[in-house]
């Protein structure tokens, strides 16, 4: 209900007005508009305007009591006014009537003044109250209403950090067992009479575990963030050896599909730079493995290239595919979070929806930007900018860059968990100490090739103990930093 329409029936002699004002002196409603489009505040009228100096003071009135009557000139006019707060208004809400002095009844008589003046105002207290109770109604009921939407939206917030908490708690729970099932799987492969059938689906196994650890990453990272708590590890890194692991792990994907990797490596690329380079591995790998995901045959590009900016360099990579393209109306779910798009026909496609989400959050934090430009049916491409800091002039130079470019030529189906040549280390003695049993058993099968001795034990205090009775001097300790009882820290302290 509107206030101009609730007021519709009242007069006030002739330019007289009922309004409503806030506790900052300022109208928000008046039986005159429907809508209020201007901002008047009476306090600050008052204090910059000279002739409505009366304002100030009947404010400040007006500030201090429940209800009152007075005289004040607006726009230079004389007028009376009576006000009454709302009752039970939160936010402080006043309803007011006023009338310019000269349209009273018997104006020309300079003694009618005070009578004319009197009687309306009386008439004013009447009214005022009237209109007080018969608004405070529905404001009663909006003010209720707001503070129960407040009140709900700080439930939400809240359930939505306990939501972020308990995933991130999970994540890292679930990141445990998935550990032992990933080790495990892979040191049973390392075996040399799997049968076929045995050999098939402990592949099967390894690469689910790791298609599920990384969705568990993704998860724990995008809870990270949620909650605040993620921060970039800034390290001195080498970026031909970058590009170089970049490639390695990506050309995996080509699979048996007859795509080619082409690669376009500016031979001006700073050789190091300063910035958290697992993270922005991570974008990279998003845009790689997406574009071969998504690419049923043609090519995937990867352009690299770099800018001086004072002690900064800006880094671009561009990736470019042939695959399936995205629809216009799907661009803008891409980067949320688990916003995977076209779902119907992506069903056949593993993925969590997180992976661009993630990678944008990420650029975001190095100041930077992924953009995407992309025609169904054709292809896409995705174009990440950011800032990492400036460490040398030294450039990678021509001889690298072709190098890298060369390696798309590399053997493109290579056994990830191929059997390694190793090296004998039969007189090194290494303690591993950590609390979860398939974690030693775990480090234990990863090291046994080498030939060392290795010995476990499941605690910092029995790490010690065995450290201290000194029958055997180790090498090496890998000491895992969260144990009951005393924790890796103390135990290395010790
Ligand atoms: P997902 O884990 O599902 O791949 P992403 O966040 O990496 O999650 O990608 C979100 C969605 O964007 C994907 O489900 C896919 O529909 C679309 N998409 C991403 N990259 C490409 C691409 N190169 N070509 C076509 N569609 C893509």
């Amino acid at each position: 209900l509107l206030f101009s329409e609730l007021l519709a029936d009242f007069r006030i002699w002739e330019t007289g007005n009922i309004f409503l004002m806030d506790d900052q002196g300022v109208v928000i409603a008046n039986m005159r508009e429907r809508v209020v489009l201007e901002r008047d505040s009476f306090a600050e009228r008052g204090k910059t305007n000279p002739e409505d100096k009366s304002l100030v003071k009947f404010f400040e009135n007006m500030t201090q009591g429940e209800r009152g009557t007075g005289f004040y000139s607006y726009q230079g006019v004389e007028r009376l006014g009576a006000w009454k707060k709302i009752a039970g208004s939160v936010m402080g809400w006043t309803v007011a009537v006023a009338a310019p002095l000269v349209e009273g009844p018997i104006v020309q008589a300079q003694s009618g003044v005070l009578v004319s003046g009197g009687i309306f105002l009386i008439c004013c207290i009447v009214i005022v109250v009237f209109i007080s109770r018969g608004v405070a109604e529905p404001f009663q009921k909006l003010e209720k209403q707001n503070k129960y939407l407040t009140e709900l939206n700080e439930e939400v917030a809240a359930a939505n950090k306990a939501k972020s908490r308990f995933l991130a708690n999970m994540s890292h729970e679930m990141r445990t067992p998935m550990n032992a099932i990933i080790g495990l799987s892979e040191l049973l492969l390392g075996e040399n009479d799997l049968k076929a059938e045995v050999q098939e689906n402990l592949d099967k196994v390894y690469s689910a575990s790791v298609t599920l650890l990384n969705i568990v990453n993704d998860i724990l990272d995008i809870s990270k963030i949620e909650s605040g708590k993620f921060e970039l590890v800034p390290v001195d890194y080498d970026l031909p050896s970058f590009i170089n692991d970049t490639v390695m792990f990506n050309i995996l994907r080509i699979d048996e599909k007859p795509i080619v990797f082409n690669l376009s490596i500016d031979e001006n690329l700073p050789s190091r730079m300063f910035g958290d380079d697992l993270r922005v591995k991570q974008v990279c790998n998003n845009l790689l493995s997406n574009a071969f995901k998504y690419t049923r045959e043609g090519v995937v590009e990867w352009r690299v290239s770099s800018e001086r900016d004072g002690d900064s360099v800006w880094m671009t990579f561009v990736v470019k595919d042939t695959g399936i393209g995205i629809k216009p109306e799907d661009m803008g779910k891409l980067f949320s979070d688990y916003g995977q798009v076209d779902t119907r026909s992506n069903r056949k496609i593993e993925g969590s929806g997180l992976g661009l989400a993630l990678a944008r959050r990420m650029v975001e934090m190095m100041d930077g930007q992924i953009t995407v430009e992309s025609e169904f049916g054709k292809g896409s491409t995705f174009t990440a900018r950011f800032r990492q800091k400036f460490v040398t002039d030294v450039p990678i130079g021509r001889e690298v860059a072709e190098s890298l470019m060369d390696l798309r030529y590399a053997t493109r189906r290579r056994d990830s968990r191929a059997k390694l040549a190793r090296v004998r280390l039969p007189y090194a003695k290494v303690l591993v100490v950590d609390d979860i049993q398939t974690n030693l058993d775990v480090a234990c099968g990863m090291m046994k090739p080498y030939g060392m001795q290795v010995d476990c034990v499941l605690g910092g205090q029995q790490a010690v103990a065995l450290i201290r009775k000194a029958e055997v001097r180790y090498d090496a300790i890998f000491m895992d930093h969260m144990m009951p009882e005393m924790d890796g820290i103390e135990a290395t302290r010790i």
